[in-house]
């Protein structure tokens, strides 16, 4: 039995049955191919051949609600009896209107304009246009730069990723995007700096504005930060006095703050929105993944209506999708929200997430190569690592990240994995399971 992939051909994964190569009309990243989905509950997925695993990571932190949810699905079913799609310039929805109400209330105040799309890099171009449409609206035309952290992920689209930092993504569409300019990730553990020392936090956080100062700060628009940071980085929470300090940049400069909330929000991290954590009052905040937690295709962005207002004095925003406010995803979004709420998962994510972290911390006193664990609420991961002490990556020829990817699969978990360090190896593995989680599926 073989669990390495050669070529075109995956060698077994499922235990004791061969996976044939099936034609496919199907092409994603590499010529990997993975088993077949049949169904999926709460906390577990099944394939075509029966065999069942524990999404240990809600997909690509998606699902926070877990599969299947009887009560979003009948809200589903209900809205699609009255009606599948109304063109959002012809038609106001009760769905939309509804969604809108209750994302502007969760989010901080002022935040009370909302702008639906269909994911998270769309809701990314959308708050990188308001921006600019805003500085033209307030005669601040100088302004176009978006300042982003290096590594990133923002998205996949090319605004959204000239403003990302992750060279395996981003490099060969270079010469097709503005270069933005960058600072770097707050990566403290690979610094060899105390998280925990607000000098610390202060120490990234005033690269920021040396950067606003060196490009000149009447040319830059915005700055855009994932509270925790996530695929880029791997589950990493700021360190203390960051974020805060971030936004005080921000504001004496005035360039705008928008957060990305796409892999945070929606309870996430143990708070409905990150930046609840440190009580921020950001400019714009983009959410998708589990503000409909994968039943349809869904991403918001909430904007200061200071920032909506200028713009639509001046004639209004110059930017939306034909899918945007159907009525479909905002009847998820809206029974979605409910039942994070109607089931306290935002409260049980950050309980588990404090079990989950003993757990991997555990892990790590048992396997040397687990060089560092982090997280906040259900949002955690580990990062293998040849030695603790220098941090030096496993050294590429292990393979170490597919692996491990692979035997998680043979044995029936799904995790998420991404090269931490930019391209150079480094890789980390994120546990992010739906929030549904009780101990006894952090035990399996
Ligand atoms: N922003 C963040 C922080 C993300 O993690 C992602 C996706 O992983 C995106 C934006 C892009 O979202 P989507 O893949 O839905 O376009």
């Amino acid at each position: 039995r073989s669990i390495c992939i050669c070529g075109r051909r995956i060698v077994p994964l499922c235990r004791g049955k061969e996976m044939t190569e099936r034609p496919s009309h199907l092409f994603y990243q590499g010529r990997q191919r993975r088993p077949v989905l049949d169904q999926a509950r709460g906390v577990y997925m099944w394939d075509v051949d029966g065999k069942r695993y524990l999404d240990g990571s809600s997909g690509a932190m998606v699902c926070n609600i877990g599969h299947s949810n009887e009560n979003v699905l009948e809200a589903m079913r209900r809205q699609m009896e009255k009606s599948t799609f109304g063109y959002r310039l012809h038609f106001e929805t009760e769905a939309s209107e509804n969604l809108a109400a209750k994302t502007a209330a969760i989010c901080p105040e002022g935040l009370n304009r909302v702008f639906f799309v269909s994911g998270g890099s769309e809701a990314v171009e959308s708050a990188m246009k308001l921006a600019r449409q805003y500085a033209l609206a307030i005669g601040q035309e100088k302004r176009w730069k978006i300042i982003s952290r290096a590594p990133s992920y923002h998205g996949c689209t090319l605004g959204a990723l000239a403003i990302t930092s992750y060279d395996p993504l981003t490099k060969p569409f270079d010469p097709m995007m503005q270069a933005m300019p960058k600072v770097p990730a707050p990566r403290a553990y690979l610094d060899g700096l105390d998280p925990e020392d607000e000098a610390t936090g202060h120490h990234y956080a005033d690269m920021l504005e040396a950067k606003i100062l060196e490009e000149g700060p009447d040319s830059v628009l915005a700055f855009i930060v994932e509270p925790v940071g996530g695929a880029s980085t791997g589950a990493l929470p700021p360190p203390k006095g960051y974020m805060e300090r971030v936004q005080e940049i921000c504001r004496k400069h005035d360039v705008l703050l928008i957060l990305d909330e796409v892999m945070t929000g929606a309870g996430r991290t143990g708070r409905f929105l990150a930046c609840d954590h440190w009580k921020l009052e950001p400019d714009i905040i983009v959410m998708s993944k589990g503000f409909a937690a994968g039943y349809v295709p869904l991403g918001a962005m909430a904007a200061h209506e200071r920032l909506v207002e200028a713009v639509l004095d001046q004639g209004g925003f110059l930017h939306g999708y034909t899918y945007a406010g159907n009525p479909l995803a905002c009847a998820a979004g809206v029974a979605v929200i409910d039942e994070i709420e109607r089931q306290g998962l935002t409260r049980n994510s950050a309980v588990m997430g404090k079990k989950l972290m003993e757990r991997l911390r555990g892990l790590m006193q048992r396997y040397p190569i687990i060089g560092d664990v982090r997280g906040m609420g259900l949002l955690t991961a580990f990062e293998f690592m040849a030695d603790r002490g220098t941090k030096a990556p496993l050294p590429k020829h292990l393979k170490a990240f597919d692996r491990f990817v692979n035997i998680a699969y043979d044995k029936g978990l799904i995790v998420y994995s991404r090269r931490t360090r930019n391209g150079v190896e480094g890789d980390h593995i994120i546990i992010a399971p739906p929030m549904i989680v009780t101990e006894t599926h952090l035990d399996e």
